[in-house]
């Protein structure tokens, strides 16, 4: 199964609390249909302090969001868009289906 969402791409957040968030995915875990996207759906996380050189406080962290809040933006036409599959040449590859431009 091809991926819709790459690492790499630059993606906008649909839903949730940063709906509207524009940011590249770091990551993509397609086991569980998530990514990480830059500076989105950041979670503080509160850390013991282990020692004298790592003192206790509060991290702030990404954490992956599901692929189906997320929208590719498409480099062609600068538009949120879904991703559809064509084949050309032989090679599958992702277009967008509001201007019809090829992603890849
Ligand atoms: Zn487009």
């Amino acid at each position: 199964m091809a991926a819709k969402i790459k690492r790499g791409d630059t993606v906008m957040v649909m839903r949730g609390k940063d709906r509207g968030h524009v940011g590249k995915v770091k990551k993509v875990f397609p086991k569980a249909q998530r990514a990480l996207v830059e500076g989105a759906n950041i979670v503080k996380r509160h850390m013991r302090a282990r020692s004298q050189t790592q003192p206790s406080g509060i991290i702030e962290m990404e954490a992956p969001i599901h692929i189906s809040k997320l929208r590719l933006v498409c480099p062609n036409c600068g538009e949120p868009t879904r991703v559809g599959f064509r084949f050309e040449d032989d090679r599958k590859v992702r277009y967008c289906k509001k201007c019809d431009g090829v992603i890849d």
